[in-house]
């Protein structure tokens, strides 16, 4: 077996790591005052380097692997970056096997060029986890649709040219049947979007959108009309393999900044690395973020095989933000009271990771999945 990443994969790490130095030049320069400010170059570049479209781009054979290893490794450097992968990638791929009209080919093509940032909206104040119970409605009036409803938090939807919303078409059976997927653009008549206040990443600020009378053209449905659930079920496994991914390079940069810290910090007359009571909690962490690591790139292979894949995802996102999140809380308690303050970089990873626990649906959810899976074949039955 040869785990080494690809040419092409190493390629695609490479144009990350070199976007993310850029990006921190860019921000020391600028100063702290910036972070708040949605970093347009820095999406660009992301999306030149064909890094926000991975499903849509047909030279890409093995998306979830390439995936994987760049939202990992732009999860070690930065959140915000993070973030803006993570759902421009989502949407894309949805978008990517839903095109059904020139106007998605040609939102799609301006994205793998860069030009455009998508935010996705799934989530309502009634349909949380169960997204069936959706209640926004899409109402076929003349040449389009009329859109009516209220997402709960939509992230980067501040600064996305368009947002792709879940809407119910059909009211006659299960929503399953009768959901669609419509590219909303940002700056639509009658969308009303506020910015909830976060514990971080305000840079892709996440929004409550109220929609009133939303007019759409027809041809900003994606997919089937009443299609939309083949299209969600894909974007719930991407979206659950980046935040595994992503959950793995949070948790690696905490690690990193704790050693450095407890290498360099003395007490007692020794640095504080060499307690052993210290550096077997150090050992521990780091053999579980190993473990995250090949979990998370072998669901991402499976995936790209088409073995077992949602369910391998599953177990992957559970393990990665579960374990990352208590690793990452662990840390910064190891580092003592300067962990404790908000512009501390553990506290900040801490406060970054919590997300992992909710994004792409929650630990129970995830469990939900793998068990179904248990169910439904008994071993003897194979
Ligand atoms: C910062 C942030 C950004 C987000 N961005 C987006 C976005 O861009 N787009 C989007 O669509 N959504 C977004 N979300 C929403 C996210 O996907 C949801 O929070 C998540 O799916 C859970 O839904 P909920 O919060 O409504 O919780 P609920 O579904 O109400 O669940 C509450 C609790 O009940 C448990 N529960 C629910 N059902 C079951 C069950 N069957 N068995 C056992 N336990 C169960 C859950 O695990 C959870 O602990 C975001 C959330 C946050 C916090």
């Amino acid at each position: 077996m040869d785990f080494a990443p690809t040419p092409r994969q190493q390629a695609m790490l490479d144009a990350a790591e070199d976007i993310m130095r850029v990006h921190r030049e860019r921000q020391e320069a600028r100063g702290q005052d910036e972070n708040s400010r949605f970093p347009r170059e820095l999406s660009a570049s992301l999306g030149e380097a064909g890094l926000l479209t991975l499903w849509a781009d047909p030279d890409v054979a093995d998306p979830f692997s390439c995936a994987s290893l760049v939202q990992e490794l732009v999860g070690y450097h930065d959140g915000t970056a993070a973030s803006i992968l993570f759902v421009n990638n989502a949407a894309s791929a949805i978008l990517s096997r839903g095109c059904s009209s020139p106007l998605n080919r040609d939102v799609l093509d301006q994205a793998c060029r860069g030009k455009i940032n998508f935010s996705f909206a799934v989530t309502e104040p009634e349909a949380g986890s169960d997204v069936a119970a959706l209640q926004t409605t899409a109402q076929a009036d003349g040449e389009g649709f009329v859109v009516n409803g209220v997402k709960s938090y939509a992230t980067g939807a501040a600064d996305a040219d368009y947002i792709l919303i879940v809407a119910l078409t059909s009211t006659d059976g299960p929503a399953k049947g009768g959901t669609s997927l419509f590219l909303v653009p940002g700056d639509a008549a009658g969308l009303t979007k506020r910015k909830l206040v976060k514990p971080t990443g305000d840079a892709h600020a996440t929004c409550k959108l109220t929609l009133e009378d939303v007019r759409v053209p027809s041809d900003h449905l994606v997919g089937e009309h009443n299609g939309a659930w083949r299209l969600l079920f894909l974007g719930g496994v991407v979206e659950r393999l980046l935040v595994a991914a992503v959950s793995v390079g949070v948790a690696q940069r905490a690690f990193d900044q704790a050693r450095d810290f407890l290498s360099e910090r003395k007490q007692f007359g020794q640095s504080i690395i060499e307690f052993q009571a210290v550096n077997h909690r150090l050992a521990d962490h780091l053999s579980e973020i190993e473990a995250m690591r090949w979990l998370t790139r072998h669901a991402a292979w499976s995936a790209d095989c088409g073995i077992d894949a949602p369910s391998r995802i599953n177990m992957a996102k559970l393990f990665a933000s579960e374990r990352g999140s208590a690793i990452v809380s662990d840390l910064m308690r190891l580092v003592g009271g300067r962990g404790y303050f908000p512009d501390d970089p553990l506290n900040l990873a801490a406060r970054e990771i919590g997300l992992s626990l909710f994004a792409g649906g929650s630990s129970e959810i995830q469990r939900n999945g793998i068990a179904r899976g248990l169910m439904a074949t008994p071993a003897a039955m194979k």
